[in-house]
């Protein structure tokens, strides 16, 4: 043996190391000391035992204590503080216990009281008030000061120290709304309100905090939580275990006492280290540790409107954001953001306090505005120029009340984004895109969290999903170690956000939330394992750093083209039909106002003023209304009695601004006409001339007859249609002598389906309703009910049910000439009073391709016709704009519609869908009756700007006014057209006034010298796109390329034949030019 190491053959011990056992020791049965975990903070049997029996160490209740009188508001009125404190009402003595109601009333309650001597040295007092509903706090000199939730949610107001003079009476109001934070469901929270729901007041006490005992409190739950959430095999995990049972063990031994709770709090910092009880925790960043790769960041989701009317709203953003001003003043490492300047303008008209306290806070920093938009809209439904407003009022608001614009579109809850939206919001002054609602996606799992999303033209943002999945985040333990094990773009960035905070009537983050995330990040710094999270300095900070990495190359991103579809709630494309038919009427007569009131302002009378408060009026009511549940559909009845209102009101305002404008520019606007005559002339508010309706000068008529026993042909030159029993059997196009209907089915089918989602009723139509299709058959015989040589119809009834029944009358017009498309109409009439159906119309056609084309916003989107993989059939419902189409080589169907959103197109099945009938959250959605426009449109060729062009018409009506001299009118109506030639995939879409103009701005912003006129134009068709677009009569010095916020980009020089215009596929151009 070699290598001999010399052993010492006495055994040593360390002299404390009893060389006897003294007594049996076991090894901790890991899963009953876990569970013994609960047994210390919960309140079951064990609560006087346990921490939450120490939480207060004194309490004032009862009568005596704190005297309450309250006054009931009249009927569902929302006074303001002055009316509700008006001399003339008489406050009545109450107590807790007593209970008010019902649902959507307001109670004002006088809360007076003393505290003692003793009480002036306590760390902590809070007023604990619970409703069971929300409410606001306010001075006795009316500032609003804080909001509550009630049922347990935020219930405490701290009494602020100046108040802590003893035995001096301290009087406040409390404003009860009898509503909960998801207004006033009747359990399950999508099912229509109930109305007559009653609060008992719970709690209305002071009370003293144990400010240990609390911060003990939330020691405990986080690490309790590293005790059931970190992996069996760390050490981390069980020493959280061991902690948590030394903490019990030291509570039981100390009797509770103060002392022996210092002694717990003593061993959690063990865990948590010793700066958990600041800000300081946070300190660690930027000496050499692991950098902190989750950002906290404070929000509360508001819905303008949901479960509860937009007078409810007004409220809830005034008591979430004070309470967010009070946890600002408290926690310095604290950041909120808000959106949605929608939500800002009210907070500034009806609560001047809360707003200057928002002010002051924005100034300091800690607030922060986001999202760039009037309101965090739907993407799907609302057209271009909507999605264009949406960035123009909501920047504009921004820059003008705060000196800056949002660099963040911040859209956390929309169901499905738009595949122009990077486009857009690029060119708002937007390179972010936050968002998560993806992981709501019921079929196919989203693949990434950070990535660059890419436009149809090509644009692209950086967009960001919160790997916590949730944007209402608690700041538990498990969302912070989430936003790692649910990151799915580690390999580019581990970053993230978290979105933490209660949203709707919740108040936004509590003071809860931010302790434990102190605890959390303090536990990172201690013993690791849990990924390091921050308090965000701001939103923008964190996207700064990825786009900054993305920009040096230090890492590059994955990309996504296209819309991001959302595998979920494909029912709002159809649900609320009036709501979207109010939606696409209004946009088509704001457009209308906004060419003819520019024109006025140019050439028309002396003294006309363009009506940009009107405008702005109307704008403003439209973008409000495709907030996010609402367009969509998915809100209680009295939100849809609200939004009706506003469109009502638009409608109303609209035509008078119309008019305002049409005769300014010399029309009579008393007769309107259809009837052509010579001095009555076609409004051309289209980018291009469109053809007069005036079908009498033309020989290419239509007529109709009856061939046989309830079978017709219409006929024009191009088509010949053959309607049996009330569907199309045939529809034969003449010129490319082909059939366009598929062999032995029927177009204008009417078809209905069951239609019970999996839950959300509103929203959702699941993949199994198309199993339960069901043919309707015609209940009358189909009879002529138009011959004249212009327009040709037959109309036809049909029985849906015992309730319901639909009027289809389809018709065929004569053509002007021989190169205007031709296309079969339909209008139908429809009273409707189903139970969860689905109303659709279908079109079999002779066209094979596996990619379907929809209009959207600004352009084109192609899906597939087929169900080859899951995200293919994830798309069995889809949103188009005016129209949709399927074209083969050579051949194609255009379908148009006037007011509808949702489609699908399934092998060679094109169908239109019409009404849904779901009965949550509004039991009434949709019931009785309707009027729907649409129109087969087949084309030679492939899909081009005929459909484009005939979706436009087919939504615009054709005004038609007389005017005294119809050359010079129709002259000043060529201007801002595209000069023939052009390449005809452009569109000029909008045209405008400049914002800022001296004579047509609105004052938010610095007037700018000059007049101007803003053009919007964009690439129909997707391809390289070259134009002229003339100016008619009007004289023009200058132009530029803008953005959508109508800054300069650069100047572009004037041809003789106008402004020249060159655009990518798909681009969406602003051009500003300067009047002479
Ligand atoms: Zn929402």
């Amino acid at each position: 043996m070699g290598g001999e190491t010399k052993r010492s053959m006495v055994p040593t011990t360390s002299a404390s190391y009893p060389q006897l056992a003294e007594r049996p020791k076991g090894k901790l049965i890991h899963n009953l000391y876990v569970d013994r975990l609960g047994q210390f903070t919960d309140g079951g049997q064990y609560r006087a035992q346990g921490l939450l029996d120490k939480l207060y160490d004194g309490r004032l209740a009862g009568d005596d204590n704190v005297k309450l009188h309250v006054w009931s508001a009249p009927g569902q009125s929302r006074p303001t503080f002055e009316e509700a404190t008006s001399k003339k009402n008489e406050y009545r003595q109450t107590h807790v216990g007593e209970s008010f109601g019902p649902s959507w009333t307001t109670h004002w309650f006088r809360v007076q009281f003393k505290l003692p001597m003793e009480w002036t040295e306590k760390p902590q007092v809070e007023l604990h008030w619970d409703s069971n509903s929300e409410a606001m706090v306010w001075t006795e000199d009316g500032k609003p000061l804080q909001g509550l939730t009630g049922g347990g949610e935020r219930t405490e107001w701290v009494v602020p120290d100046k108040w802590r003079v003893p035995d001096k009476e301290h009087t406040l109001y409390i404003e009860m709304a009898c509503n909960g934070m998801f207004g006033n469901p009747p359990g399950d929270v999508i099912q229509p309100p109930e109305m007559n729901r009653y609060f008992q007041l719970a709690m209305a006490d002071i009370v003293s905090v144990n400010v240990e005992a609390r911060a003990l409190f939330y020691d405990y739950w986080i690490i309790g939580d590293a005790a059931r959430e970190f992996p069996q095999d760390s050490w981390q995990e069980h020493q959280a275990l061991q902690v948590c049972n030394e903490i019990i063990d030291c509570f039981i031994a100390g009797e509770g006492s103060q002392t022996c709770i210092k002694e717990c709090r003593r061993i959690a910092k063990r865990f948590l280290g010793s700066e958990i009880d600041s800000e300081a925790v946070y300190d660690n960043e930027n000496n050499g540790t692991e950098p902190a790769i989750v950002n906290a960041i404070g929000n509360c989701h508001i819905d303008t409107c949901w479960l509860w009317p937009w007078d409810e709203t007004k409220r809830k953003i005034a008591r979430s954001w004070s309470n967010q001003c009070d946890l600002l003043d408290r926690y310095p490492e604290h950041r909120f953001v808000a959106s949605q300047a929608q939500q800002f303008k009210w907070l500034e008209q009806l609560y001047p306090y809360a707003w200057d306290r928002v002010k002051e806070h924005i100034k300091k920093g800690n607030f922060q505005t986001i999202g760039g938009s009037w309101v965090e809209h739907d993407t799907n439904l609302p057209s271009g120029e909507s999605l264009v407003r949406q960035f123009l009022y909501g920047q504009r608001f921004f820059e003008s009340r705060f000196g800056e614009r949002c660099q963040t579109f911040w859209l956390p809850d929309t169901f499905g984004y738009s595949t122009q939206l990077p486009q857009i919001c690029r060119l708002a002054g937007m390179t972010r895109f936050f968002t998560q609602k993806l992981s709501w996606n019921n079929i196919n799992k989203f693949p990434h969290t950070t990535f660059n999303w890419v436009s149809l033209d090509g644009s692209q943002v950086i967009c960001h999903m919160a790997p916590c999945e949730t944007y209402t985040a608690d700041a538990h333990f498990g969302d912070v170690k989430r936003s790692v094990t649910q990151h799915k773009s580690m390999d580019q960035d581990a970053t993230s956000l978290l979105p933490f905070g209660k949203g709707d009537g919740g108040g936004g983050p509590t003071f809860g939330m931010l302790e434990k995330l102190r605890r959390c990040r303090g536990m990172a710094n201690t013993v690791g394992l849990l990924p390091k999270v921050k308090v965000a300095e701001s939103v923008d900070d964190f996207f700064d750093r990825i786009e900054r990495k993305v920009a040096e190359r230090e890492t590059e991103l994955v990309t996504w083209y296209g819309e991001l579809y959302f595998e979920l709630h494909r029912g709002t494309y159809t649900t609320q039909a009036n709501n979207k038919r109010n939606n696409r009427k209004a946009e088509v007569l704001l457009h209308d106002i906004e060419y003819l009131a520019t024109l006025a302002t140019i050439k028309g009378d002396k003294g006309y003023k363009y009506p940009k408060k009107e405008i702005d009026f109307m704008w403003e009511a439209v973008l409000l209304c495709q907030f996010h549940d609402c367009l969509p559909g998915s809100v209680i009845h009295m939100c849809v009695d609200d939004s009706n209102k506003l469109y009502a009101q638009v409608s109303e305002k609209g035509e008078k601004a119309l008019h305002g404008a049409l005769n300014a520019l010399g029309f009579d606007t008393d007769k309107q006409n259809a009837f052509y005559q010579d001095q009555y002339v076609l409004l051309q508010t289209l980018g291009w001339q469109r053809q007069p309706p005036n079908r009498m000068t033309v020989r290419c008529q239509a007529s109709v007859e009856q061939v046989a026993d309830n079978v017709f042909v219409l006929e024009n030159p191009a088509l010949a249609v053959t309607v049996e029993g009330g569907v199309i059997t045939s529809l034969y196009d003449r010129k490319a002598r082909r059939e366009v209907v598929a062999k032995g089915s029927k177009a204008n089918q009417l078809v209905i389906y069951d239609d019970k989602p999996l839950y959300w009723q509103a929203w959702d139509v699941e993949v199994f309703h198309l199993r339960s299709r069901k043919e309707l058959r015609s209940s009358s015989q189909t009879t002529i009910t138009s011959t004249s040589p212009e327009r040709v119809s037959v109309s036809t009834t049909t029985k849906i049910s015992e309730k319901s029944w639909i009027k289809t009358t389809i018709s065929l017009s004569a053509l002007a000439g021989s190169d205007e498309p031709a296309m079969v109409e339909t209008e139908a009439e429809v009273e409707w009073h189903e139970t969860m159906k689905f109303l659709k119309v279908e079109f079999p056609t002779t066209i094979t391709n596996t990619e379907a084309s929809y209009e959207t916003q600004f352009g084109i989107i192609r899906r597939p016709t087929h169900y080859n993989t899951s995200w293919d059939m994830a798309k069995f419902e889809v949103c188009c704009h005016k129209w949709a189409d399927l074209s083969e080589h050579g051949y194609g169907v255009s379908v148009l519609n006037e007011s509808k959103y949702g489609f699908a197109t399934a092998g060679n099945v094109m169908r239109l869908s019409l009404l849904r009938a779901p009965k949550a959250p509004d039991a009434t959605a949709d019931m009785g009756r309707h009027h729907i426009r649409w129109a087969i449109m087949p084309h030679i060729g492939g899909l081009d700007e005929r459909t484009v062009r005939a979706g436009y018409e087919f939504n615009y009506p054709p005004r038609v006014h007389k005017h005294s001299t119809p050359e010079r009118i129709q002259e000043l109506m060529g201007a801002f057209k595209l000069v023939p030639g052009s390449d005809p995939g452009l569109v000029v879409d909008t045209v405008k006034r400049g914002e800022d103009d001296e004579d047509a701005g609105n004052g938010d912003m610095p007037p700018r010298k000059g007049r101007h006129v803003v053009l919007r134009v964009y690439d129909s068709l997707g391809g390289l796109c070259r134009g002229y677009v003339a100016f008619g009569p009007v004289g023009v010095k200058k132009a530029w390329k803008c953005n959508l916020l109508e800054d300069e980009l650069e100047e572009v020089k004037l041809t003789d034949k106008g402004l020249p215009v060159e655009l990518r596929a798909f681009e969406v151009a602003s051009y500003k030019l300067l009047l002479e």
